[in-house]
């Protein structure tokens, strides 16, 4: 694991841009932590750094964003959102398998723990986000691949 300290929302981008130079397509990375660590937060810099100018929210209603490029080596980048979700099963309903682990897509999911069924047989990059005991903006986002 690879830890790193960020002491503001910028910071946190600037590493989420980071992992946008490591993307390729197939991947499908997990993004775990508590409300408001900093997940929503580090897809925006991976969003930036792959060129994506619309504005990142989370998914908390419709699920599942898909933002599409076009100066990529992979064509779609998908935003997951699980934390309204009952099971799995929602997911799919929308089409996620069309998506994930495909050689065309990025995924990235908030919230894994309730389609770690999807996700079983699956290689993941994991990210996990958490305040610091200190009540600042610092957080502390763990990594399974290394970011600088
Ligand atoms: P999540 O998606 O994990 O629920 P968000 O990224 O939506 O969290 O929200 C994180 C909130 O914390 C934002 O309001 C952001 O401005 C704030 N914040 C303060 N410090 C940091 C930091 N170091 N990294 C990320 N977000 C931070
Ligand atoms: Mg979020």
């Amino acid at each position: 694991m690879h830890t790193y300290t960020t002491r503001s929302p910028e910071e946190t981008i600037a590493l989420g841009e980071h992992l946008a130079k490591l993307l390729t397509g197939g991947h499908i990375i997990t993004l775990e932590g508590q409300l408001g660590a900093g997940k929503t937060t580090f897809m925006k810099g991976v969003a930036t750094g792959l060129g994506i100018h619309s504005p990142i929210t989370s998914p908390t209603f419709t699920l599942m964003n898909t933002h599409p490029l076009t100066n990529q080596s992979f064509s779609t980048l998908i935003h997951v959102d699980t934390y309204r979700l009952e099971s799995s099963e929602d997911l799919v309903d929308i089409g996620i398998t069309d998506y994930l682990g495909m050689p065309d897509t990025v995924c990235m999911i908030e919230w894994p723990d309730k389609v770690a069924d999807l996700l079983a047989e699956k290689e993941v990059i994991t990210l996990s986000f958490a305040h610091s005991r200190e009540a600042d903006g610092t957080r502390i986002i763990e990594s399974s691949v290394k970011l600088d």
